[in-house]
């Protein structure tokens, strides 16, 4: 019998993970069930990778369970809202393996894909669903969904819905759900903003919390060398090519700033024969789910993420973090690094730090509280860098990245140079750091989340109903190119800093 059992969960929810090999409760689990168990709201602070999803699926399951209801149609009773597509897919499966001997349905809706299959699916209603926050408000205004029947709410990495600027969408919601209701209210991180928005969907909530936002994990070991913005890619290519050569490095997430700079440490790794691919908001659905997928089955072992595309994807086996370009939220490198050293494995983080970056790396270290070892170049580096082949790139390739570079030399206020205009313009969310919110209208804010994190292609804020990638709902992405010769302008040459 498992521990599970003690914390009094139904029979074939036990079954279910006795099938899936869990024997204990993670922390979390321990701390959340009972309560929630008891119809109890809850904040909820903890990062993927603590078995949240499990602690706050099992409890809601035995309960809908236990009060069993003919479902009605286009309605849900519980409703999972997810900041990302990848994250929303993932909790669905996972919801799915633990209702498998009940009898319950689970479905997922998220942007990027024609909505009308969904809204067809949603017509007989469904026990639990989860949706990323645009999707759903589409499937509302359709009249292919009403919330009136929800009974229990979860809205998970609220700081990362924040980031994406979905505060208006999770407003809205917030008026759409029944007023007697059990909600759960998880985020990695709570400054004062997100505890407001929080006050919004929980009353009187249970307060969980699993290790300490600050807290890297024990068994990362970290490290941090000192190198200028053009040298970085050679270097990882080359730090990448001698772990793979003595079969240290089994899988390694690289963590770009922005989503071209993920691409173009693609072409370079490729071109040095390491198979590499990029995940981030401008890929489509169907790229991004192959290339985890390949990640995850081990056939191409490094995968180049945008902070929001890694966010809450959960792939074992990832011996390397590497960040490219440091986060200039501190809080942002914990996520990162704990995508290594998951489910008792050791880890390594390598950072790469340029001049510009240091401010960051001390914000990291305070916050951490370690001070992250220096590691020194490798022996010959000048001489193994000027080796290594450039990525071939056709003309009209070249002249995308430009009008890219232009792109976000615009995007910075015309600065150029290595792109930053400061902390507070690229704090990561939309409220300055001392948790105050700034003074920005709903389209300033989602211009914000696009360049806050992404800074891609400039998309229209009007029509596009979703910030930087995180989900892009209504079909096809909508962008416009900047007006101008491709190519031409002052900053083209200033603004290269990923290769
Ligand atoms: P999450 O934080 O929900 O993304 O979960 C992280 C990983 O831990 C997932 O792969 C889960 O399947 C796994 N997991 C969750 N709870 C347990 C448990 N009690 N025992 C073992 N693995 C678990």
């Amino acid at each position: 019998m498992s521990y599970f059992s003690d914390l009094g969960l139904a029979e074939p929810i036990l079954r279910a993970l006795e099938s899936k090999g869990y024997n204990d409760p993670t922390p979390i689990q321990r701390q959340a069930i009972p309560a929630l168990l008891e119809g109890r709201d809850l904040l909820g602070i903890a990062q993927t990778g603590t078995g949240k999803t499990a602690a706050f699926s099992l409890p809601s399951l035995h309960r809908l369970a236990a009060d069993p209801k003919p479902r009605k149609p286009a309605s849900c009773r519980m409703l999972v809202l997810s900041p990302t597509r990848e994250l929303a897919a993932q909790i669905a499966d996972n919801m799915k393996g633990y209702a498998k001997n009940l009898n319950m349905t689970v479905d997922c809706v998220f942007g990027g894909v024609p909505v009308g299959k969904q809204a067809r699916r949603l017509v007989p209603g469904v026990d639990v669903l989860v949706a990323t926050p645009g999707r759903l408000l589409d499937l509302i205004d359709q009249r292919a969904l009403t919330l009136s029947r929800t009974e229990i709410f979860v809205l998970d990495e609220a700081d990362q819905m924040m980031d994406l600027g979905f505060i208006h969408a999770l407003k809205r919601v917030a008026n759409l759900l029944p007023k007697t209701r059990q909600s759960l209210f998880f985020s990695a991180t709570m400054p004062k903003t997100i505890e407001d928005l929080g006050k919004q969907f929980i009353v009187n909530p249970v307060r969980v919390e699993v290790a300490p936002q600050s807290t890297t994990a024990e068994r990362v070991e970290q490290y941090v060398t000192f190198i200028n913005q053009a040298e970085k890619q050679a270097l990882l290519t080359l730090r990448i090519r001698a772990l793979l050569a003595s079969k240290e490095l089994d899988r390694a997430l690289v963590f770009t700033r922005t989503k071209h700079g993920a691409d173009r440490v693609v072409r370079h790794l490729s071109a040095a024969g390491i198979d590499a691919r990029a995940i981030h908001g401008n890929k489509s659905q169907a790229q991004r789910t192959a290339a985890l997928e390949a990640f995850r089955q081990g056939s191409c072992p490094v995968l180049v993420a945008t902070d929001i595309a890694a966010r809450g994807i959960d792939v074992s086996g990832v011996s390397h973090v590497f960040n490219f370009e440091l986060p200039n939220v501190p809080e942002q490198y914990v996520h990162r690094i704990g995508r290594t050293a998951r489910a008792g494995a050791d880890g390594m983080a390598i950072s790469f730090c340029a001049p510009d970056e240091k401010p960051y790396l001390k914000d990291i270290e305070k916050l951490t509280r370690v001070k992250i070892a220096a590691l020194p170049l490798p022996e010959n580096f000048t001489t193994e860098a000027a080796r290594l082949p450039a990525p071939s790139r056709k003309p009209e390739e070249q002249e995308r990245d430009a009008r890219r570079d232009a792109r976000d030399a615009r995007g910075n206020g015309g600065r150029g140079g290595d792109g930053r205009t400061g902390r507070q313009s690229h704090g990561g969310r939309a409220q300055g750091r001392d948790g105050r919110p700034r003074d920005t209208s709903p389209r300033q804010e989602r211009r914000d989340a696009d360049r806050t994190h992404d800074r891609g292609p400039v998309r229209n804020p009007v029509l596009d109903t979703t910030a930087n990638g995180g989900e892009r709902d209504g079909g096809k992405p909508r962008s416009f190119r900047p007006r101008g010769a491709p190519g031409v302008g002052a900053h083209k040459h200033k603004v290269r800093r990923a290769g």
